[in-house]
């Protein structure tokens, strides 16, 4: 069955068909941070999502190119390079590489690509350029150049794909200088910003004199320079719509570098946003994680992409502490059945259980029903657990259902695919149990299973010996 996917453009849930059907390539961007600070745990909703999405269409055979931008340059870094008075690449270095290594924490895939604006300042200017050159850009008197709407829209263009818009309130040649605003505020928008004092160093050359390219500049410049002028997917948190988004095809359709008749992007995918206890998440009101805030308590980046995992991506998703506590014992639900799955198959290799798999593609394939396809595992689970409980699993079932599970999970990536490790000082109380209990120290033995529980670790004393797992 083929995959469906909600389209911001159409906003329908539409087959997804890649410009190149043929070879199966697909070119795919996602919108990824501005680095001036550590990712929030709503940035993390959306690059997992990104993630999902290239490991699904990877599932089904496509072979993605996964670009996502760094955004080293914009009103919001140079605030911040401005207070901490570090060059600009030092106070972005280290977020940024902070962003990757919390990608790994989620076991997400690293993208293909990860263009740094900073290093595209050539393809941005020459993108301004072909705008000025048609006329849809426009240089102010400050030496900024702007985006020209009414230029745009005049040329035959429509500016409010992703959003509607009202052009009414609008007053020709109002302009926008900062790169975020409101719908209302739709305005010519800033494509390079001449230099100001409070940019401080953070400036380039250009033919229109010194500056710094706008936000939504970049993401065009980088995405057709890697992918083309036409691609096909490009995904973000929904916030990015307006006016990211819409800015971004107004520049890439308004220098019309794309075959007759092909858009910018086929399919625009958007995340919904995630709250935090029924709350935004802000600073001021206490309830801001960033993914190291959570990792801080404890919790593990599989217990956390699981969670962020389980709803709809078009839903907003409400983050609570009491979810990633249950989230964790999800997991461990499954760990329990893989780990028995293991002990019953030992060296038996077998074909994948191809209706776990075939339940698992039914349900993603339909815009990536998440909590469908985990309903269906944990139904799978507890059919599991029933057979190894009544030893009716034979080496081999077990086996074609451990190969089913390991398919699936190259999507989901959730599922240790060994017992997870415990770290240092929890396998040192575990030798120390296990001394004790040879002493026949057995109160010992118990107040060092007591301690391990309090650390988060449960033991389970296996045939195969003590085990440990997070509980
Ligand atoms: P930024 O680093 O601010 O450019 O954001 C990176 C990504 O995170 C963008 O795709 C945003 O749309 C997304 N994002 C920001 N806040 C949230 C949130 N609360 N929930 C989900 N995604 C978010
Ligand atoms: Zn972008």
């Amino acid at each position: 069955m083929g995959l469906k996917l909600f389209n911001t453009l159409s906003r329908s849930v539409q087959e997804f068909a890649p410009l190149d059907l043929e070879s199966k390539r697909v070119g795919m961007y996602c919108c990824g941070p501005t680095v001036y600070d550590f990712a929030h745990i709503g940035n993390w909703r959306t690059f997992v999502f990104g993630d999902l999405v290239r490991r699904y269409l990877e599932f089904k055979g496509y072979a993605v190119q996964h670009v996502m931008n760094i955004t080293d340059v914009e009103d919001k870094i140079i605030k911040r390079v401005r207070e901490s008075r570090a060059p600009l690449s030092d106070f972005t270095g280290k977020f940024e590489a902070a962003f990757f290594e919390d990608l790994k924490s989620l076991n997400c895939r690293l993208p293909h690509q990860t263009p740094r604006a900073t290093e595209h300042i050539g393809p941005i200017i020459e993108l301004i350029q072909k705008l000025l050159d048609k006329g849809i850009a426009y240089r102010a008197a400050d030496g900024s150049i702007y985006f020209s709407i009414e230029k745009y829209r005049s040329a035959g263009r429509q500016y409010g794909q992703l959003v509607k818009l009202n052009f009414d309130e609008m007053r020709v040649g109002e302009r926008v200088r900062s790169d975020e605003y409101a719908k209302e505020a739709v305005a010519d928008f800033a494509l390079w910003k001449a230099r100001v004092p409070e940019d401080g160093e953070v400036f380039w050359p250009s033919p229109w004199g010194e500056g710094r390219p706008g936000w939504h500049i970049e993401c065009s410049a980088m995405s057709m320079e890697i992918l083309g002028p036409s691609f096909d997917l490009h995904v973000g948190g929904e916030d990015l719509m307006f006016p990211h988004h819409e800015d971004e095809i107004a520049q890439s359709e308004g220098a019309a570098l794309q075959p007759p008749g092909q858009r910018f992007v086929r399919h625009w995918l958007h995340g919904a946003h995630l709250m935090v206890e029924g709350k935004k998440m802000a600073k001021s009101l206490g309830n801001f994680f960033t993914l190291r805030d959570l990792l801080a308590k404890s919790f593990s980046g599989r217990e956390i992409r699981y969670l962020l995992l389980t709803a709809h991506y078009r839903e907003t998703f409400n983050f609570t502490m009491d979810g990633l506590q249950s989230a964790r014992q999800s997991l461990a639900r499954l760990d329990e059945c893989l780990a028995r799955l293991r002990e019953v198959t030992g060296q038996t290799k077998a074909a994948e259980d191809a209706s776990l798999v075939s339940n698992f593609s039914e349900k993603l394939d339909d815009d990536l029903n998440v909590s469908g396809a985990w309903g269906s595992i944990f139904e799978w689970v507890r059919e599991m657990n029933r057979r190894l409980a009544d030893r009716s699993l034979d080496s081999s079932a077990a086996a074609s259902a451990l190969a089913a599970w390991e398919r699936i999970d190259s999507v989901l990536a959730v599922g240790a695919s060994t017992e997870v490790v415990a770290p240092p000082e929890i396998q040192a109380l575990l030798e120390a149990r296990q001394a004790a209990r040879k002493a026949k120290d057995f109160k010992k033995a118990d107040e060092i299973r007591a301690e391990l529980k309090v650390k988060g670790w449960v033991i389970e004393d296996t045939p195969k010996g003590p085990r440990l797992r997070p509980g």
